[in-house]
């Protein structure tokens, strides 16, 4: 299959262009005389000959591949074009076939001003991460997971914040990505895992008939290390909780792995419940309920933002609700903002919901106020339309 694409790539571009193998399934083209146009149309008319069918061995193959170009002349610098050495043009081109396997796979992207700007940023923040792990400059916000039939807030879930000193407040979703990346996921996740236990041994021993439990969120590298069991206990031990206290959250994308499936059993042993969080929004929801006892599904935010105005989504939630209660499991139900979503989800009998309209992420000190209490306006809230 290489050879074969080998030679539709040569047959493709001009006599004097070199095509080389990177390795793997990775392809580098280099060519002479092009502006950003051209090398575009080029790259795209290399992935068009990689899409034609290929017949192998009495078989047909549709193969898709994906292209970032780099110019040698640079993106433009102060409206000047900066020379660039050949290390650093392979290293544009590597970026740009990054984004285009981000944007959805068979794309042509060029590393221009944008992109390189955005690797800039990424790389600062990866350096900025890297020490505030290390030196607890990353902090802890709690959002309020409420009992829908009382309004009582028993549990919560842990969220991750990191102030840039330069960028200001930095999107989890982007600095979990770059950590992840950056092979930084672990002690991150590690890090939230032992300040979410210590601010609940604070709350336990300051209020010792207070019932409550928090939801970290844990990545894939986590849940496929052996040693993390080990590594949490070890955590949660040191910080004074009880492993019952705790939950891991952790999504669909994560799962269907052995290896996974052994170490959530492995924390449910030692009474570390497991959430999947986003459930719905992935591919494998059904074979995993099959696979996994886990003690509560979190509610993917789609299905709540429809739920009060599209009678389908109502029927899938209440489903999915009966569906976990007959498994012996609960429902979170996740980003709920209006006071319609909360009626259905109430009527419907899912017995979790979290979002805005029930409190936002907040730090321990309001949150101090809030746990182990019915929500104040929960009256409010609540009453008949
Ligand atoms: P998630 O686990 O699904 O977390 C819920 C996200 O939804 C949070 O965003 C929360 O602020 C937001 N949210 C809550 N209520 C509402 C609502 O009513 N409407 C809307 N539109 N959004 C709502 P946040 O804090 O930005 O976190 C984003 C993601 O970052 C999380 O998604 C989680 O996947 C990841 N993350 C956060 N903390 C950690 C961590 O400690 N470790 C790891 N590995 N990932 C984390
Ligand atoms: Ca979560
Ligand atoms: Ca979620």
């Amino acid at each position: 299959m290489l050879q074969a694409i080998g030679a539709r790539l040569a047959a493709t571009t001009r006599a004097n262009d070199r095509i080389a193998r990177l390795g793997g399934d990775e392809f580098v083209v280099l060519t002479s005389d092009v502006d950003a146009d051209v090398a575009v149309s080029v790259a795209e008319r290399l992935l068009a000959a990689i899409a034609e069918p290929l017949a192998l061995d009495g078989s047909h193959l549709v193969l898709r591949a994906s292209a970032g170009v780099a110019l040698r002349a640079g993106p433009l610098v102060d409206g000047r074009v900066a020379p660039v050495d050949l290390g650093s043009l392979l290293q544009g081109a590597d970026l740009a076939l990054y984004r285009s396997k981000a944007n959805g796979r068979g794309r042509v992207s060029l590393y221009d001003v944008a992109l390189r700007d955005e690797s800039r940023r990424h790389l600062v923040i990866q350096q900025a991460l890297r020490s505030a792990i290390h030196d607890d400059g990353l902090r802890l916000v709690y959002q309020p997971i409420v009992d829908l039939p009382t309004g009582l807030v028993r549990r919560m879930e842990a969220l991750v914040r990191f102030d840039h000193p330069e960028f200001g407040p930095v999107p989890p979703d982007e600095f979990i990505l770059i950590a992840e990346r950056a092979g930084l996921i672990r002690d991150l996740d590690d890090w939230v895992l032992g300040a979410a236990a210590s601010q609940i041994a604070r709350w336990s021993a300051a209020r010792p008939h207070l019932s409550c439990r928090v939801g970290v969120n844990l990545s894939s590298t986590d849940l496929r290390d052996p040693t993390y069991v080990a590594r949490a206990l070890g955590i949660i031990e040191r910080a004074g909780c009880r492993p019952d206290q705790l939950t891991v959250e952790l999504t669909e994308s994560v799962l269907a792995d052995r290896i996974v499936i052994e170490t959530i059993r492995r924390l449910a042993a030692c009474g570390i419940g497991a959430a999947i969080d986003d459930f719905g929004a992935g591919y494998s929801s059904l074979n995993l309920l099959r696979q996994l006892r886990v003690r509560t599904l979190k509610l993917d935010r789609v299905f709540v933002a429809d739920v009060a105005s599209d009678p389908a989504t109502r029927t899938i939630v209440s489903t999915v609700v009966e569906l976990a209660h007959a498994l012996g499991q609960g429902v979170v139900a996740e980003g709920i903002e209006t006071v319609e979503q909360l009626r259905v989800l109430r009527e419907i009998g899912c017995f979790g919901g979290q979002g805005y309209l029930l409190g936002r992420p907040m730090d321990a000190t309001a949150m101090d106020a809030i746990i182990g209490r019915p929500l104040v306006d929960w009256a409010m809230l609540t009453a008949a339309p």
